[in-house]
Parts: C-alpha cells; sequence; structure tokens
C-alpha cells in the first residue's frame, strides 16, 4: 500500500503543481488505504470528500513537492477528524465519590480496562478507587476483578451472591460514599451481541450511579461493528468516550476513525496489551500515521512542515532586519510563545530582549495574556495589522470593543508593538547577517 501511495506520490512530485486531477488520483489511493484500515464506506467517503476539497487549489511552497503536500493534507485533516476538539484529556472525577460506568460487549476488555485505568488514577493521580464487577453473567467474572484489584493494589467492592446489578451499584456507591473513595468504577456485564436485556440493566445501573463518565470499551480489531456497537451504545444509554482495546494487534486502527466521525464521542485511550499498565491517552498522530500505513510518507510529510516552519522564520527575519515589525508580526510571535511556553524562551534568544522578557514574565504573561492579545489583534482590520500608526480613538474603541476588552489594554498592546519594532530597526542598523540572524538560527 505505502508503494502504490508512494507511486501516486512520486508522479505528483514530477509535475509542478496540484491540479484537480492529481489530488482525485492521490485521494482514490487514500480512500483505498482507509478502507484496507478498516474505515467504513461512508466515513472514508466524506473523508475523502471534504480533503479533495481541501487539497485542490492548495498553494504549494516552494520547497516541499506536491505530492508532499498532499500527503500533508491528509494526514493533517485525519488528525484533525480523530482528535475533535473536545475531548479532554482527563477522566472527570470531581465531586467524590466519582461514579464511571464501563460498558461494551462481552470480550471487549471491560474488567481488563477497569483494573488499568483504576491503576493509572491510583498511581498518577493519587485517587482511593473502588472496584465493582457488576457481571453476574459470567461465573468467574467477579473474581476476575477481585484479583486484578489485588494485583494492582486498588480495593474491590466484597462480592455478595444473588444480587443483580442494580443492586451492586447501589451497594459501590454506599460504600464508596463511606470509605471516603474518591472514584468508584462499575464494570458491567457484556453480552456477545447487543439485546435489549443488556440495555435494559445498564440503563438501570446508569439511572442509580448517574456516573461522571460512561466509557465505551471496544475492541479496536472489530472494525465496522465496533462502530455499530458505539452508535448503539450511544444512542441508549450515552457515552463520554471510547477506550479502544487490543491496539497491539495489528489492526489498522480505523474503527478510530470511523468512531469519531460517526458518534462525534472521543476516543480517550487504547489499551495495549494485557498487562496492567498497557494503556495509553488516545494519540490522534499515532493511529492517523497507522491508518494511512505509510510511515515513511508521514516522516516526510513532518519534515514538509519543519521547512514551511524554517520558511517562515526566514520570511520574518528579512523582515525584522529592514526594521519592519507591524501587529501581523506580533501575533506571529505571540503565536510561537504561545506554542513555546513562554516569554522568556523566545525573547531570551534574541539579544537586547533579555530585559524586556523579564519585564514582561513579570507582568504575567500566561497562555491567557497571550491569548486575550492575540484576539486584540484578530479584531483589526488587515489594514490597521499592517500600519498600526493608524490607530486613532474611534478605531481603538471599535477594536477593543469587537474583543470584548478595554481600550486601556489595546493601549498596552500598542506600546508592546512600538517597543519591538524599535527594538528591530536598531537590531536591523547593526547590519546584514549579524547579531538577529545569529540569534533566530
Ligand atoms: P470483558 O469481557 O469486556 O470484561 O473483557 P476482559 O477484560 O475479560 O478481556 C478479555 C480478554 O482480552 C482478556 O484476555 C484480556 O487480557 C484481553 N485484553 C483486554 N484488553 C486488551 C488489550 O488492550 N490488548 C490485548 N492484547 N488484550 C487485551
Ligand atoms: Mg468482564
Amino acid at each position: 500500500l505505502s508503494d502504490r501511495l508512494g507511486g501516486v506520490f512520486d508522479r505528483l512530485t514530477k509535475q509542478g503543481a496540484l491540479s484537480e486531477d492529481d489530488v482525485t488520483a492521490a485521494m482514490r489511493e487514500v480512500r483505498v488505504a482507509l478502507l484496507e484500515a478498516d474505515v467504513s464506506l461512508p466515513v472514508a467517503r466524506s473523508f475523502v470528500k471534504s480533503v479533495t476539497a481541501k487539497a485542490t487549489g492548495a498553494a504549494v511552497t516552494k520547497s516541499i513537492t506536491p505530492g508532499q503536500q498532499v500527503v500533508k493534507i491528509v494526514h493533517d485533516e485525519l488528525i484533525k477528524v480523530l482528535q475533535g476538539e473536545d475531548a479532554p484529556d482527563a477522566l472527570r472525577i470531581d465531586n467524590p465519590p466519582a461514579p464511571i460506568l464501563m460498558v461494551g460487549l462481552q470480550g471487549s476488555g471491560k474488567t481488563t480496562t477497569t483494573a488499568k485505568l483504576a491503576k493509572r488514577l491510583k498511581d498518577r493521580e493519587k485517587k482511593r478507587v473502588l472496584m465493582a464487577s457488576l457481571d453476574t453473567q459470567r461465573p468467574a467474572a467477579m473474581e476476575q476483578l477481585a484479583i486484578l484489584g489485588q494485583q494492582v493494589g486498588v480495593d474491590t467492592l466484597p462480592i455478595v451472591p444473588g444480587e443483580n446489578a442494580v443492586q451492586i451499584a447501589k451497594r459501590a456507591k454506599q460504600q464508596a460514599t463511606l470509605g471516603g473513595y474518591d472514584v468508584y468504577m462499575l464494570d458491567t456485564a457484556g453480552r456477545l451481541h447487543i439485546d435489549q436485556v443488556l440495555m435494559d440493566e445498564v440503563q438501570a445501573v446508569r439511572d442509580v450511579a448517574n456516573p461522571r463518565e460512561t466509557l465505551l470499551v471496544v475492541d479496536g480489531l472489530t472494525g465496522q461493528d465496533a462502530v455499530n456497537v458505539a452508535t448503539e451504545f450511544d444512542g441508549k444509554v450515552g457515552i463520554s468516550g471510547v477506550v479502544l482495546t487490543r491496539m497491539d494487534g495489528d489492526g489498522r486502527g480505523g474503527a478510530a476513525l470511523s468512531m469519531r466521525a460517526v458518534t462525534g464521542k472521543p476516543i480517550r485511550f487504547v489499551g495495549l496489551g494485557e498487562k496492567m499498565d498497557a494503556i495509553e491517552v488516545f494519540d490522534a498522530h499515532r493511529i492517523a500515521g497507522r491508518i494511512l500505513g505509510m510511515g515513511d510518507i508521514v516522516a516526510l510529510v513532518e519534515k514538509a512542515q519543519e521547512v514551511l516552519e524554517v520558511e517562515q522564520a526566514e520570511r520574518m527575519m528579512k523582515r525584522f532586519q529592514k526594521g519592519l515589525f507591524n501587529m501581523n508580526d506580533l501575533k506571529n510571535q505571540l503565536e510561537q510563545m504561545m506554542k513555546m511556553g513562554g516569554m522568556q524562551s523566545i525573547m531570551g534568544m534574541m539579544p537586547g530582549m533579555g530585559k524586556m522578557a523579564k519585564q514582561a514574565e513579570a507582568a504575567g504573561f500566561d497562555d491567557r495574556a497571550l491569548k486575550r492579545q492575540i484576539a486584540l489583534i484578530n479584531s483589526m482590520t488587515k489594514k490597521e495589522r499592517a500600519n498600526p500608526d493608524l490607530l486613532q480613538a474611534s478605531r481603538k474603541k471599535r477594536i477593543a470593543a469587537g474583543a470584548g476588552m478595554d481600550v486601556s489594554e489595546l493601549n498596552k498592546l500598542l506600546k508592546m508593538q512600538k517597543q519591538m519594532a524599535d527594538t528591530m530597526k536598531k537590531l536591523g542598523k547593526m547590519g546584514k547577517g549579524g547579531m538577529l540572524k545569529q540569534a533566530m538560527r
């Protein structure tokens, strides 16, 4: 597959620009790749359609080939879909004891995942966790959880024979409250297939426990089926996220994309083996690479990305050397700072800016402040950004109001831009290829 894609992209490489035909040809292969990775047909179709629209006519950067450009667009889009915007990276476990409900088909890995997550919460977040098995279906299911509990050092609810799932859930809640636990996890019974009895039981448990998180555990190797299961569970029970197990196997992970696209629910964790620490937070980049099945090309894409950044930096450096520094440059810098985590790191690297960096630190340059400044710049017109000298009282009022802030904040921003522009001018005069160039390297 990698070869086939490589072939198409090679062909693209030899041509000058991204035409619609080029993109269509490449997308045909992408579609095959998706289907081979077990992405469902409708999802693959709509994905390809949206990417085609984005790729056609996309500007081709000088230093990367059109083929690389297509790959980059596909890869980025895949990550975007997989990641979503709402995916929380931690379990919501406020208001102790917080109930977590684990649901899914039999054999999907619920019990194993329950114990893995309990261990994580205990080890990493120092939470007191209680686990309870509600599986009255399989004879040894409760013992299985008890044994795993011992293994990972997490308490399990004592087994009382003859109780039904709802009774156990109530007892777990009581015990978790009395025992001062932070979290209690309810490991429900599965069935081989979705049926009414199972759904009724899970709904009843949900109503008793009122879970903070309802995690659907699905076997990542089951592809298509996993999507149906997810749709069903989400419709009947309502899920807050998905755990994909058996991602250590040779499945291609297409289920992840389908599930995300169809249910809109975030994939929160992936299971990577039978051991108790074989679980990781879902990483869209990794799965994207796996779905496309083209590690080399992805590596290439990442290099292309670097090239893009270098080009941008070089363009900026040229501007700075001329002593140019407008609001677009400032915005660029602010965004870089957010990426790099702080003023100090970026300004500290520039000569003559150490002092300013310290002032900025003192002024509390956190992400929030940066975001507010970027919002102010966003509320300027193109002309105003290019030439901040245009800003008189009425324009200032409009901009500040547009960003929901005071004019005083805008004034601060303007002062900062001026200072930086002045510094740039001075540095520019120090000569081409001088300190600034060195500093930017
Ligand atoms: P349940 O019926 O949903 O509770 O499933 P179990 O937790 O009992 O798991 C069924 C089997 O799958 C067990 O043998 C587990 O060790 C195995 N299993 C669970 N998660 C993973 C995983 O991420 N990778 C692998 N390779 N095996 C897993
Ligand atoms: Mg089980």
